[in-house]
């Protein structure tokens, strides 16, 4: 039996996990647990074919972690039987000291919730998730593989705000960057598909789902990325607003009365195209502007402007790309979108192929035409796989 990882993305109100066998790159079994604390919580298992569901109040994280558990059970599988070497806790936030994948001790965890006030949404839950799993499985390694670590060596001056440097030294504000997991992941299957090596590529990764960022690659190094501090700055996401001035949000809290907590919520999940268009989910986005529904096209071209801004501006960073890779729930399945990212590109050498790019298929793809100097990737994205090969490289 080859070693098994259990992966957990712990949330404020849902938990993920997934077992991965990182030298196959199999997933043997993954599930969620939502609405954590809710009476209306639900929890699924996919193992194979079977797949299982538990509905009704799971009343805390322990206890969805647990009834994860009893989920395989009832899949008639024992954990024990799968050759569980870790746990592996993807992080969102990892501060300037924590890089490298950690595992995990009662410092680590101090540490951990030091971070906190920098990721107030995100790490709480990490931490929690962290607690919980140790209760449950306390003889395994558990360890924690941070979002921002790819992008600890950013450049400094892709890295630093133009602000008071004290002030920004004192409070730990630079650019962090995140979904470095991804980036990593997806730039270094890039290459393999490319057959090229990793070192001789300059690649621009947009990973676009709910959450989206743009990371600029030369080399292997990411020399640049459109989130900072917070996973707000960039893009257009499904409820985050990404790039705005900051003056916005004084002149809220000056003029407009709002308190730091509503601007918060405004930002992170009253914004962006459910802000802009009431949908998040791009293929309803799609059908709403079919139908002549005017704020989701908005919204739209909101979103596609910002993004081909992006690729704009990290071409100039990067001088030129030889990739370009798309990835996550809305780079991977949404055609129409790639498309309108790329439309007229052919002067800076990117050229889709139509073709390609409206097929159905799965799974890593080539989508640009044979004279396009720059390779355009469709590469699906696997964080929990990056994890748990992490994980073992700590081992
Ligand atoms: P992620 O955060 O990577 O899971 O991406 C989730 C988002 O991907 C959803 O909110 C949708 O907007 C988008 N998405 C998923 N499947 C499709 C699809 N078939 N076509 C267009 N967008 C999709």
């Amino acid at each position: 039996m080859s070693d098994t990882v259990l992966v957990l993305n712990s949330g404020s109100s849902s938990l993920k996990y997934q077992l991965v066998q990182p030298e196959t790159g199999t997933s043997l079994a993954h599930g969620i647990v939502e609405r954590i604390g809710e009476e209306s919580s639900s929890a699924t298992l996919t193992l194979g074919n079977n797949e299982i569901r538990r509905d009704g109040r799971i009343a805390d994280h322990e206890t969805a972690l647990r009834t994860a558990f009893d989920l395989f059970a009832e899949a008639g599988q024992n954990l024990d039987d799968l050759g569980l070497v870790a746990v592996g806790h993807r992080v969102v936030h990892g501060g300037q000291d924590l890089y490298r994948p950690t595992v995990v001790d009662d410092a680590v965890i101090a540490k951990l919730e030091e971070l906190s006030p920098l990721a107030p949404l995100h790490n709480p839950p990490a931490v929690l998730g962290i607690e919980v799993a140790r209760r449950v499985l306390p003889d395994l390694p558990h360890i924690a593989v941070f979002d921002t670590a790819f992008f600890h060596d950013l450049p400094a001056a892709a890295a630093t705000y133009a602000m008071d440097r004290e002030l920004a030294s004192r409070w730990k504000i630079r650019r962090y960057g995140f979904h470095g997991t991804s980036h990593q992941y997806v730039s270094q299957q890039a290459a393999a598909f490319l057959g090229a090596p990793l070192e001789s590529l300059n690649q621009i990764v947009l990973h676009l789902g709910n959450g989206a960022s743009v990371s600029a690659i030369a080399g292997g190094r990411p020399v640049d990325t459109s989130m900072g501090l917070t996973p707000m700055e960039g893009l257009v996401m499904g409820t985050r607003s990404g790039d705005i001035d900051p003056g916005v949000l004084v002149y809220l809290w000056r003029t407009a009365g709002m308190g730091v907590e509503e601007i918060e919520t405004m930002l992170n999940r009253h914004a962006g195209m459910y802000g802009l268009g009431g949908e998040i989910d791009f293929r309803v986005v799609h059908q709403r502007i079919e139908s002549g529904d005017e704020a989701a096209q908005l919204a739209y071209d909101v979103y596609i402007h910002r993004l081909r801004k992006y690729i704009g501006a990290y071409l100039a960073v990067l001088g030129h790309t030889d990739v370009v890779t798309f990835t996550a729930g809305v780079g991977e399945n949404d055609a129409q979108v790639r498309r309108d990212a790329l439309t007229g590109l052919a002067p800076l050498g990117i050229e889709l192929d139509e073709h390609l790019n409206e097929s159905p298929a799965r799974g890593a793809r080539l989508i640009s035409a044979d004279k396009s100097p720059t390779t355009v990737l469709v590469i699906p994205t696997n964080e929990e796989l990056a994890i748990a090969r992490a994980c073992l490289a700590v081992l």
